[in-house]
């Protein structure tokens, strides 16, 4: 199960960031405003202006059968969303921060400890980048994607590289294909278990893999790249690692890659 949660901000931290040593209470104010099939969203109030740097996480605290769990999520909106911000929660059957979130409500409060890590950029600084994401691994993504396509003086290309299961576990698809409409950004679809492309939607035929990214895949995607891209990963600790495997195979230097 897919969660996808919005905090509004409250009139803490007024002007500036949250100090990142606190947690603070936020009220979920809205549930289910993102529709998808593993998806769910929230709501909630949140303080001015935090996320002033592209993909940072935060820490989620919650108690779960009396133990405290705390861990890291990333908001996927872009940098100056007014009065909210959004994470995207994969739940795991037997995960225990995923029997937390499973058990909000509208009303409920949640306690985030942040921002921290990032990914520093500014516009133009890379001619052209390259995103590997798995699954929830597009979460930092999305803020990047969306600040260079808001600001007209940003001429990066970007493709980006989503692997999912199949089809329908491909997240955040209204905006994934909004953002591929940018004359600078490419979405292309990396899917494990979907057996035909005919199955898909015309419009994703022509821009998915099936099977697994691997070296080949992977070479491919840097050959149709108008330069060497910088390639920025995200997803599990095994797919980092494949990706660096094959990036490094096909001989991309260490200051070429940057693993969230
Ligand atoms: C910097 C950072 C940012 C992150 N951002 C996000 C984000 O934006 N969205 C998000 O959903 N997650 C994100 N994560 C992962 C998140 O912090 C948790 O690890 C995840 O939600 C599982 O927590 P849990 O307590 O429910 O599961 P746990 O209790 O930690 O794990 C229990 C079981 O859950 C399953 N499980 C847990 N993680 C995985 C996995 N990656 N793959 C397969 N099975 C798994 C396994 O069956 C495991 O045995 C991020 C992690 C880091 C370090």
């Amino acid at each position: 199960m897919i969660y996808c949660l919005a905090w509004q901000r409250t009139a803490h931290g007024e002007g500036g960031r949250i100090p990142a040593v606190l947690f603070r209470q936020q009220p979920l104010l809205r549930e289910q405003y993102f529709a998808d099939r593993n998806c769910k969203g929230f709501r909630s109030g949140f303080p001015s202006s935090i996320f002033l740097s592209l993909s940072l996480f935060s820490f989620l605290r919650g108690l779960v059968n009396g133990l405290e769990v705390q861990r890291a999520y990333t908001p996927i909106t872009p940098v100056n969303a007014e009065g909210y911000f959004e994470v995207l929660i994969k739940c795991y059957e037997d995960g225990l921060m995923s029997q937390y979130v499973k058990s909000w409500k509208e009303g409920d409060s949640v306690c985030w400890r942040g921002p921290f890590g990032g990914f520093p950029y500014s516009a133009n600084q890379y001619g052209e980048l390259l995103m590997l994401a798995s699954g929830t691994g597009l979460a930092p993504m999305l803020p990047i994607l969306q600040y260079i396509t808001e600001n007209e003086d940003d001429e990066t290309f970007v493709t980006l590289v989503g692997c999912f299961r199949n089809f329908e576990n491909i997240y955040m698809k209204p905006l994934l294909q909004e953002q591929s409409r940018f004359w600078n950004i490419r979405a292309f679809y990396v899917l494990s278990q979907e057996h035909s492309l005919e199955n898909l939607p015309w419009s994703f035929q022509k821009n998915t893999h099936l099977g697994r990214i691997n070296e080949d895949v992977i070479k491919s995607m840097v050959n149709t790249c108008r330069r060497q891209p910088y390639v920025l990963i995200c997803g599990s600790v095994t797919f980092s690692e494949e990706m660096e495997r094959s990036l490094k195979a096909i001989g991309l230097k260490e200051d070429s890659y940057f693993i969230f």
